[in-house]
């Protein structure tokens, strides 16, 4: 019999989706085990009532994308939970908070500010704020709440699994749904992960060469000069927090000299990436002299260490 499916996208970008999509001839095949039942907003032309009238635990695998910004997103995790077996917290804004975890760095007031006053490309004479409840003539419209804070889903429901990436890579999706599919699943609150980390998989990794990890004399952001295309980023002095993360990539970014962001979520059991992310950083800074060059270059280092988990930090805010 065939797995039913849900997938729910809320405050996220619909990269996730893709990924899923991305699947191409093996969504295909997957579809011969699954019977999507819904999918919203973005490829299937449902209604969030309909999600709401299925018979509760109907469905065998929930798969929710995107972090919690607003009331709407708390109400439809919530029926999720109700109405699958398993959920799984599918990318860095379900599983940590995600990019858009890095608004937490700032009041709810200063974001609206910003956004609709502030902003150059904004055309707002009279500063309207967007408000939960407003008068349009006769009619009265209403918006979700913009709630405080980012969340991930996990700080409204209870969640089953957890699968990193922004988006998690399409490969690393077909083993997701191969494992669901046929059960072989880890303990309750895992991360869904292949246990290596981006290091692991890099060609550039000099223990998988025969060489030695060599200390960091000076900081460079990736915008400065052109990296080797063969020798570690780390040791070059680009940032890369791949010893850090979880590889289910395949190391994509350092394949095409980019450092590794950290998107594939911490190894576990670690949940606080930023605080891995300093130790990992200052083990192999040359001396105290590269702390001062590496502020100069990051003014606002918590932009690196947790620009996808900062919801996820035991320092959240
Ligand atoms: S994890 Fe990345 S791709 Fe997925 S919804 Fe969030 S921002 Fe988009
Ligand atoms: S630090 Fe980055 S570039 Fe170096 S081996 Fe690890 S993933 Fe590859
Ligand atoms: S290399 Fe790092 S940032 Fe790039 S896709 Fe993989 S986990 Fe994400």
């Amino acid at each position: 019999m065939a797995l039913k499916l849900a997938f729910l996208l809320i405050g996220g970008c619909g990269g996730c989706d893709m990924s899923v999509v991305d699947l191409s001839e093996k969504l295909v095949d997957a579809l011969e085990h699954l019977e999507i039942v819904f999918w919203a907003p973005t490829v299937a032309d449902v209604k969030y009532k309909d999600l709401e009238a299925m018979p509760d635990q109907s469905v065998d695998l929930g798969l929710i994308a995107g972090m919690v910004r607003n009331k709407e997103n708390e109400h439809l995790v919530k029926v999720m939970r109700q109405k699958c077996k398993i959920i799984v917290a599918f990318g860095a804004c379900a599983s940590l908070g995600g990019i858009p975890g890095m608004a937490n760095m700032h009041k709810k007031e200063e974001l609206f500010e910003n956004a609709y006053i502030k902003s150059p490309s904004t055309d707002n004479p009279d500063n309207v704020i967007p408000q939960p409840v407003s008068k349009e003539g006769e009619f009265e419209l209403t918006l979700p709440e913009f709630l405080d804070s980012v969340k991930p889903v996990d700080a409204i429901i209870d969640v089953d699994y957890y699968v990193g990436g922004c988006p998690p890579h399409h490969d690393h999706v077909a083993r997701i749904v191969e494992a669901v599919v046929t059960g072989n699943l880890p303990p309750k609150g895992s991360w869904l992960t292949n246990g290596k980390a981006v290091c692991d998989v890099c060609p550039r990794n000099p223990a998988l060469k025969g060489e030695t990890r060599e200390y960091v004399s000076e900081v460079k952001r990736m915008h400065e000069g052109m990296p080797d295309e063969e020798k570690c980023l780390l040791n070059q002095g680009y940032l890369c927090l791949g010893p850090i993360t979880q590889g289910d990539c395949g190391a994509s970014c350092p394949k095409v000299n980019i450092r590794c962001a950290g998107c594939g979520g911490p190894i576990p059991p670690t949940w606080d990436f930023g605080l891995r992310a300093i130790g990992a950083i200052g083990a192999i800074l040359a001396d105290e002299s590269v702390v001062d060059n590496l502020l100069n270059k990051y003014p606002v280092l918590a932009k690196i260490l947790y620009r996808y988990a900062l919801p996820k930090a035991l320092i959240r805010k």
